[in-house]
């Protein structure tokens, strides 16, 4: 039975707005410990499958499971991050006025218990995982930086360092490399490569040289649903997709 290994399922998901269907029966499965890339054109529905998935739009059919006993359908946003899934937005949204150490702090308390955290003592342990994803992301360096003056790249990996403080099983990436010089496109796809087999990473992305860089597997989405997937060599020679991106 290999789908012990699968943690992440979804079966006939439906999405409809208006009855314009943003997802039409879209099945994806993803292997623990896989990097998978998400590709597909401007409006195929890639955005909305990561909401799926995080809770933030529920599907009118199909079904999404969390490994083999979490129903996401039935769990809000904030429970989904809960059990183990993270999701990192396009755009860097990191605590400025502090510093990279305190960002990951503040991540590693949650949002609930900033107060918390103020106010308590920082065991061994939890200082010694600060120290292991500053180390991860690069920053060990820059540690007392004041986030507000990181470079763009740097704040995404911070960010990336701010979920990985929750231990995410699965972790969802919006287009990482976006707005990246070409050295930190390098030391994204390095890093992103790094984080899989001890985390599930699914990345959407639209630099095809990146994905080609990164992933071993491709899923192309277009109009809802899965148009293509395998390796970057196998779909970029999919008629299929050919004919959606050259139209488009
Ligand atoms: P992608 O991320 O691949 O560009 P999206 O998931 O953002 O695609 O969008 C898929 C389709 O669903 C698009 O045609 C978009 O206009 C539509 N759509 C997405 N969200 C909404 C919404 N909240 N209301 C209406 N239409 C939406």
């Amino acid at each position: 039975d290999l789908s012990h290994d699968i943690i992440l399922y979804l079966e006939g998901i439906t999405v409809s707005f208006d009855g314009f269907r943003a997802l039409n029966n879209l099945s994806l499965y993803v292997e623990a410990g896989e990097l998978r890339c998400i590709i597909g054109p401007n409006g195929a529905g890639k955005t909305t499958m990561m909401d799926v998935i995080t809770g933030k739009t529920r599907p009118d059919l199909g079904s999404a499971w969390f490994g083999q006993t979490v129903d996401l359908l039935t769990l809000t946003e904030p429970e989904i991050a809960e059990v183990g899934i993270g999701r990192k937005f396009q755009k860097p949204t990191v605590f400025s006025e502090h510093s990279v150490f305190e960002n990951l702090e503040l991540a590693m308390a949650g949002n609930k218990s900033v107060w918390r955290m103020l106010f308590a003592k920082m065991t061994p342990e939890q200082h010694l995982r600060i120290d292991e994803v500053l180390e991860t992301i690069g920053l060990k360096d820059h540690r007392a930086a004041r986030a507000g003056s990181l470079s763009h790249g740097q704040k995404q990996w911070l960010e990336i360092g701010m979920l990985l403080m929750q231990d995410p099983a699965l972790l969802l990436v919006d287009e990482p490399v976006a707005g990246m010089t070409p050295q930190e496109t390098e030391r994204t796809a390095e890093l992103l490569v790094s984080l899989a087999g001890k985390h599930s990473v699914v990345v959407v992305e639209h630099d095809m040289n990146f994905v080609r860089s990164i992933a071993r597997t491709v899923t192309v989405l277009h109009q809802g649903s899965v148009l293509a997937e395998g390796s970057m060599e196998q779909v970029q020679n999919d008629p299929k997709v050919i004919e959606v991106y050259l139209g488009d």
